[in-house]
């Protein structure tokens, strides 16, 4: 893999991930853009113990263009998008209209004397999978896979590196009724200057564990699901794909890594192989199961970056919010307001769907 990194029209960083090691990758922004906008506002909410990130930028972000006028598209004749090239394997760069970032705010005035306010520092990342517009990560190769990959792990490091960085988070949401503001297939990267509120819980209750077995919580939860084999959906040597017991959504997988590692950094090569094979087939089952794509957020559950590290366990959660083939699952009242998910789908009945799909 080759990586080659340039500097956009206004001193955002893009980086190419090419698989030909001879890629010329030398052309330069020719927009004129304005400077990107400052952090955004964290206010921190006393009576829950929890950030809210305060972005008010982003509401002017774009929403759905038509396919001419993707922003992340290659450059070709005279349209000129995010990505000067005209063309490519994978490519990151900093979000334009970022919830995180490193350009500092004014420091803001006191709200009340419970409402601690810091900037909100950190990054925001756009990863294109691919530079076909139409296509989508399930119908990408296993070897586009491994360069995604890899492009995450690059950046995991990296973000990790930042001033005040605390945890990496890559996902991807796929889907109009998700919330996707642009179809071209691409995911994202938070780098968060806080331990996020689902991490801290899951560590919590990791910690416990730990302290009365010894063990890893959740390395003990996979040989569990992959001894009884009722919720497993597929496996290989290196990964299982199993529905959680308690499955919060209609359809949940989990892909995990047989190995404990706390990040995509400490993934070695024969599992890092492995993985797009195996996370192919789930998305082409999450398409089968109502011959519709399936909207879904992947999302990389990583260990912190400084604390805590021995206690996480990656994996990838996907989830989709769709039940039936013309219902979607909405977070209503018991969900939104209490936080208590009420799911209508058994976890061993999803399993078995997916496994027939
Ligand atoms: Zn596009």
């Amino acid at each position: 893999m080759k990586r080659t990194q340039i500097e956009l029209a206004d001193g955002r960083e893009l980086i190419y991930f090419d698989e030909r090691d001879d890629a010329v990758r030398d052309q330069p922004d020719r927009r004129d853009l304005p400077p990107p906008p400052p952090a955004s506002q964290l206010r921190h909410d006393p009576l829950t113990d929890e950030w809210v990130a305060v972005a008010v930028h982003r509401q002017t972000r774009t929403f759905l263009p038509p396919a001419d006028q993707c922003p992340l598209c290659p450059s070709r004749g005279d349209r000129h998008t995010e990505i000067p090239a005209p063309d490519y394997d994978v490519v990151v760069f900093e979000n334009r209209f970022p919830s995180l970032s490193q350009r500092p705010a004014d420091e803001p005035a006191e709200i009340t004397p419970f409402t601690p306010v810091r900037p909100g520092l950190g990054r925001c990342e756009v990863v294109c999978f691919t530079d076909d517009h139409n296509a989508s990560f399930a119908r990408l190769s296993p070897s586009r896979v491994r360069t995604v990959l890899d492009a995450l792990a690059d950046r995991t490091a990296a973000l990790s590196e930042l001033p005040g960085v605390e945890q990496v988070f890559p996902f991807e949401n796929r889907g109009e009724e998700i919330g996707v503001t642009l179809n071209h297939p691409h995911g994202q990267i938070y780098a968060y200057p806080f331990v996020t509120p689902r991490t801290r819980s899951l560590l919590a209750a990791a910690r416990r564990h730990a302290e009365r077995t010894g063990g890893n919580l959740y390395a003990d939860v996979l040989a569990a699901e992959r001894a009884g084999g009722d919720r497993v959906v597929a496996s290989n040597a290196h990964w299982t794909a199993y529905v959680p017991a308690a499955a919060r959504w209609p359809f949940e997988v989990h892909v995990a890594p047989h190995r404990p590692v706390p990040d995509i950094p400490a993934l070695d090569d024969a599992e890092r192989d492995a993985f797009g094979p195996l996370y192919l087939d789930l998305l082409r089952r999450f398409d089968g199961l109502f011959d519709v794509p399936m909207p879904y957020i992947a999302a990389w559950h990583q260990a912190p970056v400084r604390v805590d590290r021995e206690l996480g366990h990656l994996h990838l959660q996907l989830f989709s919010i769709r039940r039936a083939k013309d219902k979607l699952k909405y977070l209503a009242g018991s969900e939104s307001g209490m936080g208590v998910f009420i799911n209508d789908i058994a976890p061993e009945r999803a399993a078995e769907l997916l496994r027939a799909a």
